[in-house]
C-alpha cells in the first residue's frame, strides 16, 4: 500500500518507498514499507492492519495486487513498548532482524524519536496476526483461541515455573534473558525493600556492585535498585549514572505470555474485595507503562495461549546478555550466596518472611545449578566455591586454619535435616582444603 506524503514525513514514522518490476507486464509494483510506526502519529494504523492492507502492493500499470510480508516496528508510547512483528520463525534470528530494522529506521527518524526508541523495551510477535492480537490484548480485548500455523515448535511436556516480570491485565511481560539470575536479583530486592539504615544499605550496595562487576549492568531491576540506594545515600552523581544505565538496560527483549496462573487472591480473607487499582489487578485498559507493575506468577507449559501469536520457545531458551556465561553466573551466585549466608545465617539477623522465601529460593536454585553443570563445567563450579568462600569468610578474616576447623565444627553441629546448609558448608571446607 501507499500512504500520504504527510504521513511519510511525520517525525515518528520511518517509511521506505520502493518499487519492484512486475514480470508479467512492463509496469512496477510501487510500495511503502514500514520500518517504524508511532501509533500516535497514525491512528488509522489499526484499521489498515485489520483490513489486511499492510502487505498488499499494487502494480502501477496493470493493477495486479501482490502480497508481501514486511517486518514492522510499532511504537506505543503510552505503554512504553516497541512491538516487532516478524514473519520469520523461532530460529534465533529475530533479535538481529529487529536490530537491523531499528537501525534502518533510526536513520530516517528524528533524533528525539530514535533516542527514545532505544530506551524502550521491545517485544516480538509472529507477523501481522500476532501484532493484531497483542494490540487488542493491550486494549483489554480477550485473546482468541490460537490456531495453526505456528512459526515455532509446540512445547513438549507439562510443567510450572516461576516467572518474575510485569503483570498487565491478562498478559505477563518478562525478560527471558534474565532468567538465570532472576532469583538472585529478587532476593536482593526483598532485602533492600526492608532496609532504611545507611550502614545496611551500603552492604546491599557492595553485594549488588560485586554481582554487576561479574555479569555486567544488564538487569534493569538490579541496576535501578542500586541507583535508588545511591540516591538514598546522597551520592547523586553515582545515582544518576546508574539510573541512566537502568533506563538503557530496559531496551531489551521483554517477552509476553498469557499462559500464567496468578496466585494473588482477588478477594481478601475478610471478604472485602480488593481495590481495582491494586497492582496485581491493573487492567490492561489503563494505558500505562507495561513495566509499571512488578509481579511474580506461575507460568504454565505448554504455553498454548501464546501459540502462533508471540511464542518463541527456542529463542527464550537461548536469550541472555553476552556477559552471562555459565562461568560468570556461577561466580555471581557464589558471591551472592556467600554474602547473604554471612549476614543472614552467621550473624542470625531477623528477616522479613518475603526475604526468607526469596533467600531460600536462591539457596535451592544455586544448589540445583551447581549439580547440573558439575560434570560439564568444573571451572564454573570452582568459580562458584571460590567466590562463595571469599564473600562469606575469607574477605573478612585472615585466620584460614581456624576457619576450616570452625566449618568442620559447624557441620558436626548441624541438625540432621539441614541438607542445604550442609551442602554449602561441605563445599566450602573442600574448597579451603584444596
Ligand atoms: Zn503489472
Amino acid at each position: 500500500m501507499l500512504v500520504s506524503e504527510r504521513l511519510r514525513q511525520a517525525p515518528g514514522m520511518a517509511i521506505y518507498r520502493g518499487s519492484v518490476p512486475h514480470e508479467s507486464c512492463a509496469g512496477r509494483f510501487v510500495f511503502d514499507s514500514f520500518y517504524y510506526v508511532d501509533l500516535d502519529e497514525w491512528p488509522d494504523f489499526r484499521r489498515t492492519l485489520d483490513e489486511d492492507r499492510l502487505g498488499k502492493i499494487q502494480c502501477d500499470t496493470c493493477g495486479d495486487i501482490a502480497e508481501v510480508k514486511f517486518p514492522v516496528i510499532v511504537e506505543i508510547a503510552s505503554r512504553n513498548l516497541l512491538i516487532f512483528a516478524t514473519h520469520g520463525g523461532d530460529d534465533g534470528g529475530v533479535e538481529s532482524g529487529f536490530v537491523a530494522v531499528l537501525d534502518r529506521a533510526a536513520a530516517m527518524l528524528t533524533s528525539v524519536v530514535a533516542e527514545r526508541a532505544r530506551r524502550r523495551p521491545y517485544t516480538f510477535v509472529h507477523g501481522y496476526r500476532g501484532l493484531r492480537v497483542l494490540l487488542d490484548a493491550l486494549d483489554g480485548v480477550p485473546l482468541p483461541k490460537p490456531a495453526p500455523p505456528y512459526a515455532h515448535a509446540p512445547d513438549t511436556g507439562r510443567h510450572f515455573s516461576t516467572l518474575h516480570g510485569y503483570r498487565y491485565g491478562d498478559l505477563f511481560f518478562h525478560y527471558p534473558g534474565q532468567r538465570t539470575v532472576d532469583d538472585l536479583v529478587c532476593a536482593l530486592l526483598h532485602w533492600s525493600a526492608g532496609v532504611t539504615d545507611a550502614a545496611e544499605m551500603k552492604k546491599i550496595v557492595a553485594v549488588a556492585e560485586g554481582i554487576l562487576r561479574i555479569i555486567g549492568p544488564h538487569h534493569p531491576w538490579l541496576v535501578h535498585e542500586l541507583g535508588r540506594l545511591y540516591l538514598e545515600l546522597g551520592e547523586f552523581d553515582e545515582a544518576q549514572r546508574l539510573l541512566e544505565l537502568a533506563s538503557s538496560a530496559q531496551h531489551c527483549w521483554l517477552a509476553v505470555t498469557a499462559s500464567i496462573l496468578d496466585a494473588t487472591p482477588a478477594t481478601r480473607a475478610d471478604v472485602e474485595s480488593q481495590s481495582a487499582e491494586l497492582p496485581h489487578a491493573t487492567p490492561a485498559t489503563v494505558r500505562s507503562d507495561v513495566c509499571s507493575v512488578r509481579h511474580t506468577v506461575t507460568r504454565q507449559r505448554p504455553a498454548y495461549k501464546d501459540y502462533a501469536f508471540w511464542h518463541f520457545p527456542e529463542m527464550e531458551q537461548n536469550a541472555h546478555p553476552s556477559g552471562y556465561t555459565t562461568q560468570t553466573v556461577h561466580e555471581a551466585r557464589g558471591l551472592a550466596v556467600g554474602y547473604l549466608s554471612r549476614y543472614f545465617i552467621d550473624e542470625s539477623r531477623s528477616v522479613f518472611p518475603s526475604f526468607s522465601i526469596a533467600f531460600g529460593n536462591v539457596l535451592t536454585g544455586t544448589k540445583e545449578n551447581i549439580e547440573a553443570v558439575a560434570d560439564a563445567e568444573p571451572e564454573a563450579v570452582r568459580g562458584f566455591w571460590w567466590h562463595y568462600v571469599l564473600a562469606r569468610w575469607l574477605g573478612h578474616t585472615n585466620e584460614h586454619d581456624s576457619l576450616v576447623q570452625e566449618i568442620d565444627t559447624a557441620i558436626a553441629d548441624l541438625a540432621a535435616e539441614a541438607d542445604l546448609e550442609r551442602f554449602y558448608l561441605e563445599g566450602a571446607a573442600r574448597e579451603l582444603r584444596g
